[in-house]
């Protein structure tokens, strides 16, 4: 199957526009916000939130966090192992702050799952809420996205293709068959 594209860059450009005012809508108090990417497309996509949300106040500064999740999945039709964090970089205090957690592609959840084990390492949040630019379906484990880019229900054998400007591709989202 030819890779089908499902989101153009206007698309995301227009998803990412409206989850960063859910974000606001959705927590007022923008100076108890933070913000976590998950490795690669993720922290560009939190990076791009980020600047969505401070925008919407002036002289709003959202502290910012990365973390590197590898998930030992070398074909995307394999049963998901265990995800290890290999790395993380949180500069900020958790106490007192909630926290949106932003991955690119939400699939099993086992990735999220990690993640929210590492966050809680570092502290007690008021609350850990979940962005991604496509939930593919899929899911293994008890876990949801507070704001969702696009839904699609892929196939186990299919695979998302995530290409984004940071990474010098332009921005787009594809659908691969096996
Ligand atoms: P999960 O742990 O939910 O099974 O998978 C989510 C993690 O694997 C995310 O970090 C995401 O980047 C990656 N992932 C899972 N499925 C896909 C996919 O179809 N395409 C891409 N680009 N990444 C995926
Ligand atoms: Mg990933």
């Amino acid at each position: 199957m030819p890779a089908k594209i499902i989101m153009t860059s206007s698309d995301i450009e227009r998803s990412l526009n409206r989850i960063a005012l859910e974000i606001v809508e959705h927590n007022p108090r923008l100076s108890e916000l933070s913000i976590i990417g998950v490795h690669t497309g993720g922290v560009f996509l939190a990076q791009r939130l980020k600047e969505r949300i401070e925008a919407t106040e002036p002289d709003s500064s959202l502290p910012f966090g990365t973390l590197d999740i590898t998930l030992y999945r070398d074909d995307w039709s394999l049963i998901s192992q265990n995800p290890v964090v290999k790395k993380s970089e949180i500069g900020f205090l958790m106490e007192e702050r909630r926290v949106i957690l932003v991955d690119d592609v939400l699939f099993t959840g086992r990735t999220i799952r990690a993640a929210l084990d590492a966050i809680m390492d570092y502290g007690r949040p008021l609350a850990i809420q979940l962005a991604v630019l496509v939930d593919r379906g899929g899911r293994e484990l008890p876990i949801q996205p507070d704001y969702v880019g696009m839904s699609v229900s892929a196939s186990p054998g299919e695979r998302v293709d995530v290409l984004l400007a940071e990474s010098g591709q332009g921005d787009r989202v594809q659908l691969s068959g096996p």
